[in-house]
């Protein structure tokens, strides 16, 4: 199974994708989480990004297509993936598609502008290892604490609301156009959220067929 999550930042694209991949058996693959682990480790291409994850901007397309090419790679990949966050814009579709790369499925979340504001408000991470978390419909058991591996949560800086309200533009200009590109090549699956998240994966799956 080749998936990409798509939808707008908070749509809940890292939750779906966490529960699928458990199912599935196979990999989710978030250049987001990617790009904040490397501008913790500080490398070249983590400072690089931090700036323009910082302002809700998107990194530039070359950055994303080489870290998803070299992630790719890894024969965890091999029997499937679920891309989560990836791709962003229409050059990085292209660019997936001229490596040859093939998807079964393009989930798109649904869900409106003033939903997403409202919930980005209590999103969590783990500064540690990633996992997602909401201080209202998905809270760790101990608060402020990763049930996974006792990290802490925080706050991610582009969920300040302010920065959400730019992201939610860019997402409309950049990344939505996509749902054309994959409505052409047939493989576009709209799903409407849902007021849980049991819901809406049950709505994911009833969607592919599992
Ligand atoms: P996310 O965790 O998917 O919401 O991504 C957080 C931030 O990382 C975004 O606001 C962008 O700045 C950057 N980012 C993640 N994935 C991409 C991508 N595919 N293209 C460009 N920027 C990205």
């Amino acid at each position: 199974m080749k998936l990409i999550m798509l939808g707008a930042p908070g749509a809940g694209k890292g939750t779906q994708a966490a529960i699928l991949s458990q199912r599935l058996g196979v990999p989710t693959i978030s250049t987001g989480n990617m790009l904040r682990s490397a501008a913790k480790a500080g490398t070249p291409v983590g400072l690089k990004a931090k700036a323009y994850m910082d302002a809700g901007k998107l990194v530039p397309d070359e950055v994303i297509i080489d870290i998803v090419a070299q992630r790719l790679a890894q024969p965890d990949c091999a029997n499937g993936f679920i891309l989560d966050g990836v791709p962003r814009t229409i050059a990085q579709a292209e660019a997936l598609e001229q490596a040859g790369v093939r998807f079964d499925t393009v989930l798109s979340l649904e869900i409106s502008d003033e939903e997403i504001e409202a919930r980005m408000e209590g999103r969590r991470f783990c500064h540690k290892c990633g996992a997602t978390y909401h201080v209202d419909n998905a809270p760790s058991r101990v608060p402020g604490v990763c049930d996974q591996c006792g990290g802490q949560l925080e706050q991610r800086d582009d969920d300040k609301p302010e920065t959400v309200k730019h992201r939610l533009e860019v997402y409309h200009q950049e990344t939505e156009p996509l749902k054309d590109f994959y409505a052409q090549r047939g493989i576009l699956c709209p799903v409407e959220n849902q007021p849980s998240i049991e819901a809406t994966t049950q709505v994911v799956l009833d969607a592919l067929k599992l």
